[in-house]
């Protein structure tokens, strides 16, 4: 259908539909014909795709060659076994992803916008999926079109529409019938596509096509096929694995070399051989990364921090500056206008009541404040910017009815607020005066029906700079002294006109007046910025507010101990060295625009900083996007911010930002945690297949118990201990730098000596069992019953790397004490179920036996805690 040559009258009549929107029971039925207006996912893993990855896994593999080569050797039992082990590796890999999955689509389902419609005369906010052709919806600068639109009005309206056309520079929409059926899509003035972006202006447009019948929609299989990336981390993962399979494949040969030279059978060397590859790859690695990344999101979501991409979680624990608004952020977003003052005066709102013993230029000053607004009041609720929320409720509270004022002067046209101009423009066409405005207009005699009133509001000196003459001085120390109290203060402007311009500007205006506003710093912040404190991270302010403003919450929240805040246009000249270096004394910036925060990014960065920074606006993108952590706003943020950013906070809080840094620590942590577990272990496994022949004895152990310890260990205790919560010290010691391998800091050490102490004792108690009782003694059950409960005692010590194990608490993480629990009772039923003995080689052991087996071992955690003490990491 070719919209754009019809009318927006013929549009709306062939679409059924009006002005005022859809009735709810229209919109019902319209759902039912057309469905969800959203594009067909391809996305998520179906549990089949899942189950096939796991099959074709590289360890699944080399244990399904391992149990055909024994088949064929006629070794039944062994194939059996190994089978099993297949089975459980495969169903626990297949049970963690299918997990990990569901958490990732329930937070991308998360991550619709709500979009403000008309229906039924009633504007409310729908989810983008529920929106059906004939649909009004209302958009502004920084929304994403959710549909295709066909426009009915249009305000300066711009659009973005790269992803469709490719060209970047933002297009000027309008509402007029074009006269080329054949226009390109880029020519269509008057359509707005889904997936492209407002820039600027407002406007409203009716739903023409939904879903897949969009023009996005229509494209939607080329944008799909995007493969998603591995993250950094994955990759330097993947690159772990890759070392470790050459190490197991080097160890592996030897052992099998040392066995054949002794005599053992090849058939047995070779499944030894297997075995002890299998036991060198830390194969729960990739499950236990899904796995951590998947819960970490969904933990963060708990602390309102909602996780785009999952490369955002890892860079998280890295973060070394935080650039944060002030506004809404840092604080409360809830204004109350407290002062009116002009050049003479300087009123407590409270004082003033009832308004009509103002001066006319205050009179006209809270006029404007009403009429120059784009934000709406309806009883108890409201809707809009918090501070021009907080402007109408000063009006209300002068008992002047907002009905009448919109009605009596109807806004004609206007010039919207952005962050470079700081200030905003209306201009208003006067058709009557209200009675409780009559004093004002004996006060002027321009007041009169017929003429056009603009009017101005913004920031003192954005105002100033288009005042035809005002003293300036006067106007900057009245600006201060609310300023100096950590007030916002905004300032407001007129003229009179007597037609309306062809073109709006804002220029020769008289003053008003200011308001000043109160918006009390968040109780949290202040704590927020003592944690980041201490835990090396920088925060830093950027704000578009007046710098005494900036300077006094910055002060009360103790970003700054210091007076001084560097200015966007003290900025504005220096260079990149200049800046680089202003930026080592300076926690707080004011007056910034977007294009600043970009510049302050990219400096911090040729720092070697990691940088997460905040924004809400538009024109926030670019900057968001350059950051390392890009972190827009989930309540006041448009949808283009949140579009470039790698997390949203749902509750605008700063300390939202340290929670999910907090939380990307713990993450990492964990991984090296399970690292550094699994592979200590297998070293200790290993080193016993290695120095049992150097001591005599025959092979350590069989490849049925290898195999078996290693899913014991990778598969249930490293699972368990990937859940581990919080060190308490994790935010008092600096953020890891982000080119530190994760087998840096020491780790190499502890893993050498916790494999050699595993090693030791599991050797010492076989060979002495070997040497006491002689070959037929269960030396082999001893040994292998020893490397279980290692592993145990291991993880027990392994569980914070600094705190001793009764301070972390032993309940505290009940999955490990449940996989504890499991490891034990299967260990003692391979061993004493004579069923499972066949199978397993294994010989039952006297209890006293089993208690020194255990004792032994109880040393491993001993001497962990022993470390500890003494200030080592373990
Ligand atoms: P921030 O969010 O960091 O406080 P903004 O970019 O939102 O900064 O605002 C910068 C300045 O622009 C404010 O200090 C104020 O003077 C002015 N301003 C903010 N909101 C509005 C608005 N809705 N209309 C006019 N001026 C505004
Ligand atoms: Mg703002």
């Amino acid at each position: 259908m070719p919209w754009h040559i019809l009318s927006p009258e013929e549009v709306l009549s062939k679409i059924q539909s009006t002005p005022q929107g859809l009735s709810q029971h229209e919109v019902e039925a319209r759902q039912k014909e057309h469905g969800e207006n959203a594009l067909v996912e391809k996305g998520v893993k179906s549990p089949w795709a899942i189950l096939w990855e796991q099959l074709s896994s590289i360890m699944v593999l080399i244990l399904v060659v391992a149990a055909g080569l024994s088949a064929v050797l006629g070794d039944y039992q062994d194939a059996v076994v190994i089978l099993a082990i297949i089975v459980f590796f495969v169903s626990l890999g297949v049970f963690q992803e299918y997990q990990a999955e569901q958490a990732i689509a329930a937070l991308k389902s998360l991550a619709v916008p709500d979009i403000k419609t008309r229906r039924a005369g009633q504007s409310q906010k729908v989810p983008a999926p529920r929106l059906v052709p004939g649909d009004i919806v209302l958009l502004e600068a920084g929304d994403q079109v959710p549909a295709d639109l066909r426009l009915i009005e249009a305000h300066h309206l711009k659009v973005e529409e790269a992803a469709l056309t490719g060209e970047s520079h933002a297009v000027e929409k309008s509402s007029a019938a074009i006269d080329d059926k054949s226009a390109a899509l880029a020519e269509r003035y008057n359509m707005l596509y889904m997936g492209t972006q407002v820039t600027y202006g407002r406007g409203v447009g009716v739903v023409v096509d939904t879903g897949m019948n969009t023009e996005l929609g229509h494209i939607a299989d080329m944008i799909q096929n995007v493969e998603e990336r591995k993250t950094p981390l994955q990759n330097r993962l993947d690159h772990v694995g890759k070392v470790l399979a050459g190490v197991a494949v080097a160890f592996s040969t030897l052992i099998c070399m040392i066995g054949l030279w002794r005599g053992e059978a090849l058939k047995t060397m070779l499944l030894s051989a297997i075995s002890v590859a299998v036991a060198a790859v830390p194969e729960g690695l990739p499950a236990v990364l899904t796995v951590t990344l998947a819960f970490g999101a969904q933990r963060m979501l708990k602390r309102h921090a909602l996780v785009r991409k999952l490369t955002g979680i890892e860079t998280l624990g890295s973060v070394s500056v935080i650039c944060s608004d002030k506004t809404g952020t840092l604080t409360q977003n809830k204004m109350t206008v407290t002062h009116l003052l002009d050049l003479e005066q300087c009123l407590n709102l409270d004082s003033v009541k009832p308004l009509n013993r103002l001066s006319p230029n205050l009179q006209l000053m809270l006029l404007c404040a009403a009429l120059c607004n784009d934000a709406e009041i309806h009883g108890e609720t409201s809707q809009g910017d918090p501070t021009e929320i907080a402007l109408l409720q000063a009006v209300l509270t002068q008992g002047w009815s907002l009905e009448s004022l919109l009605s009596a002067f109807p806004r004609v046209n206007e010039l919207p607020f952005d962050s470079e101009r700081k200030c905003m423009t209306t201009l208003h066409q006067i058709t009557s005066i209200p009675d409780f405005l009559t004093p004002l207009a004996e006060a002027y005699p321009e007041f009169q029906e017929g003429a056009y009133l603009r009017l101005t509001k913004g920031s003192i000196d954005s105002l100033l700079v288009r005042a035809s003459e005002a003293p300036e001085t006067q106007w900057q120390s009245q600006n201060k002294a609310r300023a100096g109290e950590g007030e916002r203060v905004l300032a407001f402007g007129y003229r009179w006109l007597e037609q309306a311009p062809e073109t709006i500007d804002e220029d020769q205006l008289q003053l008003l007046g200011l308001m000043s506003m109160i918006d009390p710093p968040r109780p949290e912040a202040k704590e927020a910025v003592q944690t980041c404190l201490a835990a090396g991270i920088r925060p830093i302010m950027i704000t578009g507010d007046h710098p005494l403003t900036a300077s006094n919450i910055a002060r009360q929240l103790g970003i700054t101990q210091e007076e001084h805040v560097l200015t966007g246009r003290e900025l504005e000249p220096l260079s990149e060295s200049q800046l680089q270096e202003k930026l080592k004394t300076y926690q707080v910036f004011a007056r910034v625009s977007p294009e600043h925060k970009l510049r302050i990014v990219k400096a911090l960065q040729a720092q070697h900083k990691i940088v997460a920074m905040t924004g809400d606006g538009v024109n926030d993108a670019p900057a968001l996007k350059q950051a390392d952590i890009g972190v827009a706003m989930g309540i006041t943020g448009t949808d283009v911010s949140k579009e470039a950013a790698d997390m949203v906070l749902q509750d605008d809080n700063f300390a939202t930002i340290v929670a999910a840094v907090e939380e990307g620590r713990i993450i990492y942590d964990n991984l090296r945690k399970f690292i550094k577990f699994s592979v200590a272990g297998n070293m200790g496994k290993i080193g016993v297949m290695l120095v049992a022949p150097l001591l005599g004895m025959p092979l350590a152990l069989a490849p049925i118990q290898m195999l078996w310890l290693n899913l014991l260990t990778d598969g249930l205790l490293g699972f368990g201990l990937g859940l581990e919560k919080a060190e308490g010290q994790i935010m008092q010691r600096p953020p890891t730098p982000p080119d530190e391998s994760i087998l840096g800091n020491g780790m190499t050490r502890q893993i050498l000596w916790m494999g050699s102490l595993i090693t030791l004792i599991s050797m010492g108690l076989g060979a002495w069992v070997w040497i006491q009782e002689g070959p037929e003694a269960p030396w082999q059950s001893v040994l292998f019953t020893s490397l279980a409960f290692a592993q145990i005692f291991q993880a027990l010590g392994m569980r914070s790397s600094r705190e001793h194990l009764w301070e972390v608490g032993l309940t505290s993480n009940p999955t490990l004490l449940g996989m504890i629990g499991v490891v034990l009772l299967l260990q003692l039923g391979v061993i004493y179920l004579p069923f499972l003995q066949q199978y397993f080689h294994t010989q039952a052991l006297s209890l006293p036996l089993l208690l020194t087996i255990f004792s032994v071992n109880a040393l491993i955690l001993c001497i962990a805690e022993g470390l500890k003490a003494l200030g080592k990491e373990v």
